[in-house]
């Protein structure tokens, strides 16, 4: 009886699997398994709302894994290690994987390869699990190793087919052996997070997805950049962890309709990217664009403010402190927030994505640091003077003042359009600040 393992990252799903697929057709039983990386788990170890996401997201899996007659196999350590430990109990020879473009993913990748061919082993290695269209599937005709500008790229990428989604296992067949339980928050030490976090995994991801397609997609074009709408699909943590397949969602969606080609479009910058990063690892550190961008200012002040919600800008302050109550925020509120940072502040793009990685249950390299790199004008954006100014800004996309109302409380009594500028009103409000620098509008 052959018997393979399935190694998940973050593919955390069994909808539209391709590793898993393949495990199951080809042998008579697979290790689901999950390697809680210690590597992995020191460098993200103060993300705590990614960490609690993920214990639910693992726990879902279990159980539609389990519906199918199987289960997942928990294993703490160093991944490569791990993955070869549960190979040799088994006796599988194959481990299958989900193509990832990180740094560190590649790195896994290398070194699992390694490790499993001197124990005669094959690392199976599938594309299209985590984006849509691989990266390097497309490339640009001047020979470069990826698309520098989105456009072209999603002219691209509207072009490129899609592979069909494949359906869930039927029955997944797991063989005796060990396991430690799902992890709970605490058993990762976890701090305590936002308070109103989404519920991580599969499940709650479908049920989310279905409710999206199913009328809500058709007004993202007109209701995405309007935060108090909450008119966006909020399903980047589950396409961050995989507990949805991106593949799946473009097959789904309807290019024929505005609404949903609009959100075409913002997948494919996920898509855009990720081959970014894939092509030039050192984006996820270091400037993308190599000339010498200004010095940055060194504000403390300024940096604790930002991070607190405490500018004095409500629109800025709103952004941040939904952020830090939800542990995501709408990117309209993202693109305030980080202007303000990098263009107003003048403080290292660097910062702001750090302290977005710490709070975001999206938090994601490719996706995080080359949108701050964006705004920063250090990025691939070709108008790096772009500055948002949070006051046109607010009377733009939040013009009755509603989503600033939801969440600065200490506002909420400022009437319709006069909670943007609390100082004109002469009733700052005791525990609200004044703005800490100027703007045009004031
Ligand atoms: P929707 O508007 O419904 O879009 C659908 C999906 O498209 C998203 O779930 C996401 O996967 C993708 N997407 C949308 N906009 C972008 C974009 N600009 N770049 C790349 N992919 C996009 N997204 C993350 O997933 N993780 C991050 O860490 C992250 N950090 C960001 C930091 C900054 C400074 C900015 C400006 C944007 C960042 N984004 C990040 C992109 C974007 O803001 C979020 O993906 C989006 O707001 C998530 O909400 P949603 O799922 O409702 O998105």
């Amino acid at each position: 009886m052959t018997t393979s393992i399935v190694l998940f990252t973050r593919d955390l799903r069994v909808h539209d699997n391709p590793a898993l697929a393949a495990a199951c057709r080809e042998d008579k039983s697979v290790v689901p398994l999950f390697v809680l990386d210690t590597d992995l788990l020191a460098r993200v170890g103060d993300a705590a709302n990614r960490l609690r996401f993920l214990c639910s997201a693992l726990s879902e899996l279990d159980d539609e894994l389990g519906a199918r007659g199987g289960r997942l196999v928990v294993r703490h350590g160093r991944v490569v290690d791990e993955v070869v430990r549960a190979a040799r109990e088994v006796g599988a020879d194959t481990v299958h994987l989900a193509a990832d473009g990180t740094p560190y993913s590649r790195r896994r990748e290398d070194a699992l390869r390694e490790q499993l061919s001197s124990a005669r082993g094959e690392l199976r290695v599938h594309g299209s699990s985590i984006t849509a269209v691989d990266p390097g599937a497309i490339r640009p005709d001047t020979g470069r190793g990826h698309y520098a500008i989105f456009t072209p790229y999603f002219n691209r990428w509207l072009e490129t087919p899609v592979r069909r989604p494949v359906p869930p296992p039927v029955t997944v067949t797991v063989p005796e052996v060990e396991s430690e339980a799902i992890p709970g928050a605490a058993d990762l030490d976890a701090g305590p997070g936002s308070p109103q976090l989404a519920v991580g995994g599969e499940t709650t991801g479908r049920k989310l997805l279905e409710q999206w397609l199913s009328g809500p997609v058709r007004r993202y074009e007109d209701e995405k950049d309007i935060p108090a709408a909450d008119g966006t699909s909020r399903l980047s943590p589950y396409l961050h962890f995989g507990c949805l397949s991106v593949t799946e969602i473009v097959t789904r969606t309807p290019a024929a309709d505005p609404g949903a080609l609009a959100f075409l479009r913002q997948l494919a910058w996920r898509d855009f990217y990720h081959q970014v990063l894939a092509d030039e690892p050192r984006v996820a550190v270091a400037d993308y664009k190599t000339t010498p961008a200004e010095p940055w200012r060194s504000d403390p002040r300024g940096v604790a403010a930002w991070q607190a919600g405490q500018t004095g800008y409500p629109m800025v302050d709103a952004g941040m402190r939904q952020l830090l109550a939800e542990g995501w925020m709408p990117g309209r509120a993202r693109l305030i927030a980080a202007s303000f940072l990098v263009k107003t502040l003048r403080v290292d793009w660097r910062i702001g994505a750090e302290h977005f990685e710490r709070w975001l249950v999206d938090g994601d390299v490719a996706n995080n640091r080359l949108n701050w790199q964006w705004m920063a004008g250090t990025g691939t954006d070709t108008r790096s003077s772009r500055v948002l100014n949070p006051l046109r800004q607010a009377d733009r996309f939040d013009p009755e003042g509603d989503y600033v109302r939801r969440w600065l409380p200490e506002l909420a009594q400022l009437p319709g359009a006069e909670i943007q500028r609390p100082w004109r009103a002469g009733v700052l409000a005791a525990d609200y600040p004044p703005p800490i620098v100027e703007f045009n509008g004031m």
